[in-house]
């Protein structure tokens, strides 16, 4: 019952069916790049896009990317899109391959940072696959077959901090995602679907937390159960929880959390108080610097 934002739905939508058709003169930029705000829905919304189309996604993330137990990272990016070649020539299925976070590890030129040289090994490698999408080689092998093409899906924060000429027109299509008040209602309506919240009530609690992102709302969602594993915790005592939970096929119904809205309201409220607190440790630690 989670909710997909029409406008995301159709823009991922066409951007992969367009990479599988063969339209006469025109030139499908192979990467979708989704920038915006973190927590905002752009990498959860596409997994909700992969399972309604089924669309199997192969990821790999920045994090990946940028370890230094990853090997060669132009190896590993070339690995899983033909990994994502096969699925489509063998088994006849939409594949596509998702890079999450991608200015994370690809982009940061921020101060403290360099151009890595992993970074600069991932740019040229997207750069070189979005150019020849059917001949992507291994590195020690070659493969005369041509692939399919594979659509690439990237999200980020900023991609100003991204390689500039990977982010070309004829390279990347690029979406800015921002849920608007009516996306954010209907999302947050989702969130709290199996809670029995009325839609007046989904409109006081997203008023009342104005700006704040998609995360918050489930966040706040996750933290009532808290209440209850508390509440079980003390039933069964410190010490025996972890047998309890541990390697044991027993399962543990909750009794119904407290989803009132004065609930929901207090709770987000100490949400709200904890990032509060994060800001002024970060304000008093840009003052000592
Ligand atoms: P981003 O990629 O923009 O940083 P995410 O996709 O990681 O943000 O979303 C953050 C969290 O918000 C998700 O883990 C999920 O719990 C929640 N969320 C986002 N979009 C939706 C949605 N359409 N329906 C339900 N929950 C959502």
């Amino acid at each position: 019952t989670y909710y997909i934002a029409p406008k995301f739905l159709n823009k991922l939508a066409v951007h992969i069916t367009k990479n599988f058709l063969d339209l006469p003169g025109i030139n499908a930029p192979l990467i979708l790049g989704i920038h915006g705000h973190k927590g905002e829905g752009k990498s959860f919304q596409c997994e909700l896009v992969f399972k309604r189309m089924k669309v199997q996604a192969i990821h790999l993330s920045a994090g990946e990317l940028e370890s230094p137990d990853a090997g060669d990272p132009s190896r590993l990016v070339r690995f899983r899109y033909r990994e994502a070649a096969d699925i489509i020539s063998k088994h006849g299925k939409l594949a596509v391959l998702m890079i999450n976070d991608i200015d994370a590890g690809a982009g940061r030129v921020d101060s403290g940072t360099q151009y890595t040289v992993n970074t600069q090994l991932v740019n040229a490698t997207l750069m070189n696959i979005a150019d020849n999408p059917t001949n992507v080689q291994l590195p020690g092998s070659y493969d005369s077959e041509p692939l399919p093409r594979v659509p690439i899906i990237v999200t980020g924060n900023d991609f100003g901090t991204l390689y500039a000429p990977l982010v070309r027109d004829g390279r990347m299509d690029k979406f800015y995602w921002e849920p608007s008040r009516e996306d954010r209602l209907e999302i947050v309506n989702g969130i709290f679907t199996p809670d029995g919240l009325s839609r007046a009530q989904i409109e006081q609690l997203v008023s009342k937390f104005e700006g704040q992102s998609i995360d918050f709302f489930s966040a706040l969602r996750a933290s009532i159960y808290d209440e209850q594993i508390l509440a079980f915790i003390e039933q069964t005592g410190f010490d025996k929880i972890g047998l309890k939970v541990a390697n044991s096929s027993e399962k543990h119904s909750f009794i119904k959390p407290d989803f009132r809205l004065e609930h929901l309201m207090e709770k987000g409220e100490q949400m709200v108080k904890e990032q509060q607190h994060i800001q002024e440790l970060r304000l008093v630690a840009a003052y000592n610097r």
